[in-house]
């Protein structure tokens, strides 16, 4: 094609990623409408429950290397077209909502210091187009913490999708090394929460740099 998608983001008028209503990137009613995460949660991964519970039907008996989980919104169509067009296109505006919604519903974490989880180079995304180190960039300024890259990939991961949970825990089993020593208190930030395995791979990697605790904050969570 002889132009690419950033010459039409200025050639053609800005659209909802959502409803493709004309005006914003994502408008006030679809912005409203998140499906947003509220209490009571499992206090260990973030699920939903029924009532304030510390383990769940979905992390008890799993070894987690985090401390906490917790996501601003549930992973729906919505919020998936969302959080694509802030991966394939970069949209700003989409990253400062995220992080609004985040700040809303997470209170600000116990860490001195944010991390976010690498990019996967295999994947293509250019920099500057990259969720999670966009996101804790906006969060940084949000919860006044100092962003560190304190990740590296030692891998590309296969992909996620369609893969089993345990191909996924396997997949995602040392893709992450640290990239620095970690500071005691880390908190974790990525796009979207799915099955906690990556959360899991990296808060790992934090742990063997030196963190002692993770908390890990994502927009979204994929509630089963
Ligand atoms: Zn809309
Ligand atoms: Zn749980």
């Amino acid at each position: 094609m002889w132009c690419d998608v950033k010459l039409l983001d200025l050639i053609l008028p800005v659209r909802c990623v959502v409803c493709a209503a004309p005006g914003e990137q994502l408008c006030r009613p679809c912005r409203d409408a998140l499906p947003r995460l509220r209490p009571p949660l499992c206090a260990r991964c973030g699920k939903p429950t029924q009532w304030p519970v510390t383990r769940c039907g979905e992390c008890a008996g799993r070894r987690l290397a985090f401390a906490s989980a917790r996501a601003a919104v549930a992973y729906d169509d919505r919020v998936r077209s969302l959080v694509r067009g802030w991966k394939e296109r970069g949209l700003r505006t989409l990253a400062a909502a995220a992080a609004d919604a985040v700040a809303e519903a997470v209170p600000p974490p116990g860490a001195t210091v944010l991390a976010f989880v690498p990019p996967d180079r295999a994947r293509g995304l250019e920099r500057g187009y990259q969720p999670a180190e966009r996101l804790a960039r906006e969060l940084s300024e949000r919860w006044s913490l100092p962003v560190e890259p304190l990740l590296a990939r030692t891998r590309p991961a296969a992909r996620q999708r369609g893969l089993s949970l345990g191909d996924r825990r396997r997949n995602v089993a040392g893709a992450f090394a640290p990239a620095r020593d970690s500071p005691t208190r880390v908190c974790l930030v990525d796009d979207v929460y799915t099955s906690g395995s990556t959360a899991n791979g990296a808060a790992s990697a934090l742990r063997k740099g030196g963190a002692r605790c993770v908390e890990v904050v994502t927009f979204a969570r994929v509630v089963r």
